[in-house]
């Protein structure tokens, strides 16, 4: 039977009904998005919108076709990267549930390597060409491979020919699978998180605290399973040592999400619209390349910093549902990448001083968000560490100690400052020709604020009167002296 400790139930995204709304509205953001990136600009005319939806292979069930196989071939890709490449295993926070002794689940990090060794197969994927010819003599290329085929006919030699060409070519064509690809992938994490769902009800299951409340939408939206594992059995005596057994247990389902297929694929559309733009345009802009540069740093500083995911609030208290499984595998990719999009068709041209402030914003939010980030994580790792021994901080009635200096003396949600201040970059290297690009700096703000009231409200139940002396010592949320 799944364990849980529910006693009383308090909804959140409008309960049942804003669940239901957000899992219909979101999917519609999306085509939305992609549809008025490629126009350019706003417009419901149902006309304008329908032409652009069949330009873009909406109505072509061949291009549907084919962005199944790509995408059953990008995320068995990534799962079996995720197997085979050597990682650490650490254990995440500790877990308390009333009818069971606290635990820490084990996590695989491999995800730094994953990143490079996607990008370099990539790479050699979309740049080798394998060309298989007969012939009587092995040809005079710099690039071959050749032996006897022993079924063939013996005195025939089969060349398998390597030619080297731009990987843009292939790159490319993403640009133009990217809606069909987008509405895939809508499909694909609806269906997952009906897995996940029915998954949760399994043996040994531990639930999310907050997505047990017996109502099937809410439920499947926000997720019943806390870490679903591909096997949640304990280890015992016989399976202590079955490597199978361990790497399934180990592999969970929402961490992988959450850093890999998702954030990857997010690099990788960002490359394939470089590549089609250099492909239309017989070069790539400044805006694209300094666009293209800072996404990567944000996924890489991710991936390096795989562990710091481990003590973030989607790990340790949202549940694996819809919200999750549609975030990271259909909204991350596709809406993340617009900008990039939207710069094949509608760069703006921008001067290189203009591009140099942008890039200025970008780096200063990145320091904000790296700084604070990491300033947490170490003293959350090991508060008595030499490095933590200048912070001042507050002892709480909980045990845990919370930061009053550094980055966390600033402003209660610093890292969300320097977080947001890269996403308005991101939109910046657009230019002001469209609203449409500004979509995320938009977006991001409202995520944001409701994250850091959601927050505010789960530190306040975790911390009682200790959270109340806390804000009085930081009494800013994301920029002193102004909010
Ligand atoms: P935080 O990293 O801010 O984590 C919140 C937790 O940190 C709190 O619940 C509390 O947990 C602990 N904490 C809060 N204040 C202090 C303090 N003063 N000292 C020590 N610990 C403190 O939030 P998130 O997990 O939401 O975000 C992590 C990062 O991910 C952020 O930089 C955010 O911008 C980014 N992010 C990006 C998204 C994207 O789509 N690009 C989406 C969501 C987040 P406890 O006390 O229990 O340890």
């Amino acid at each position: 039977m799944a364990k849980s400790t529910q006693t009383t139930f308090s909804y959140e995204f409008g309960g049942p009904i804003g669940a239901l709304a957000t899992m219909l509205l979101l999917p519609v953001v999306i085509v939305l998005l992609i549809l008025w990136s490629d126009l350019g600009h706003i417009t419901f005319d149902t006309k304008s919108l329908h032409s652009t939806f069949v330009s873009l292979g909406g109505e072509d069930i061949e291009m549907y076709w084919t962005c199944v196989k790509v995408l059953g071939g990008w995320l068995s890709g990534t799962v079996l990267l995720t197997f085979l490449l050597p990682g650490q295993i650490r254990s995440g926070v500790k877990i308390t549930r009333s009818s069971l002794p606290s635990f820490s689940l084990n996590y695989l990090l491999n995800g730094h390597l994953q990143f490079w060794t996607t990008l370099l197969s990539l790479f050699l994927g979309c740049s080798l060409n394998f060309k298989r010819t007969v012939c009587s003599a092995p040809a005079n290329s710099s690039f071959f491979l050749s032996w006897s085929e022993p079924a063939a006919v013996i005195s025939t030699s089969l060349t398998y020919e390597i030619t080297f060409s731009s990987p843009f070519q292939t790159l490319s064509q993403l640009h133009t699978l990217l809606f069909p690809l987008s509405i895939t992938t809508i499909v694909f994490s609806f269906l997952f998180s009906i897995f996940l769902y029915v998954k949760s009800f399994s043996k040994n299951a531990i639930l999310a605290e907050g997505g047990n409340s017996g109502n099937l939408i809410y439920d499947l939206f926000i997720g019943r399973e806390l870490n679903p594992r591909l096997v949640n059995d304990p280890v015992s005596e016989k399976t202590k040592h079955n490597y199978i057994f361990n790497s399934l247990r180990d592999f969970d389902l929402k961490q992988f999400c959450e850093l890999k297929p998702g954030l990857i694929a997010w690099v990788v559309l960002d490359l394939a619209m470089l590549a089609k733009q250099h492909q239309t345009l017989g070069h790539i802009t400044g805006s694209m390349i300094l666009l293209t540069l800072n996404q990567s740093l944000y996924v890489w500083d991710a991936l390096y910093n795989e562990i710091s995911i481990l003590t973030t609030m989607d790990i340790t208290t949202d549940g694996f549902g819809y919200m999750l499984a549609f975030g990271d595998l259909a909204w991350v990719p596709f809406t993340y990448s617009i900008q990039a999009y939207y710069l094949v068709k509608h760069d703006p041209n921008l001067s290189p001083i203009s591009l140099l402030l942008i890039a200025g914003l970008n780096m200063l939010g990145y320091k904000i968000f790296r700084g604070a980030n990491t300033q947490k994580d170490v003293f959350r790792r090991d508060p008595d560490s030499e490095a933590c021994k200048e912070w001042e901080y507050i002892d709480t009635k909980r045990g845990t100690k919370l930061l009053t200096s550094g980055w966390w003396g600033i402003a209660r949600k610093v890292n969300y400052t320097g977080d947001w201040l890269m996403g308005l970059s991101w939109c910046l290297v657009c230019g002001g020709g469209s609203i449409v690009p500004y979509f995320y700096a938009i977006y991001f703000t409202i995520l944001l604020v409701h994250r850091s009231i959601r927050d505010d409200h789960f530190c306040s139940v975790k911390y009682g009167d200790d959270w109340g002396r806390y804000k009085e010592k930081v009494p800013y949320r994301f920029v002193p002296l102004i909010f």
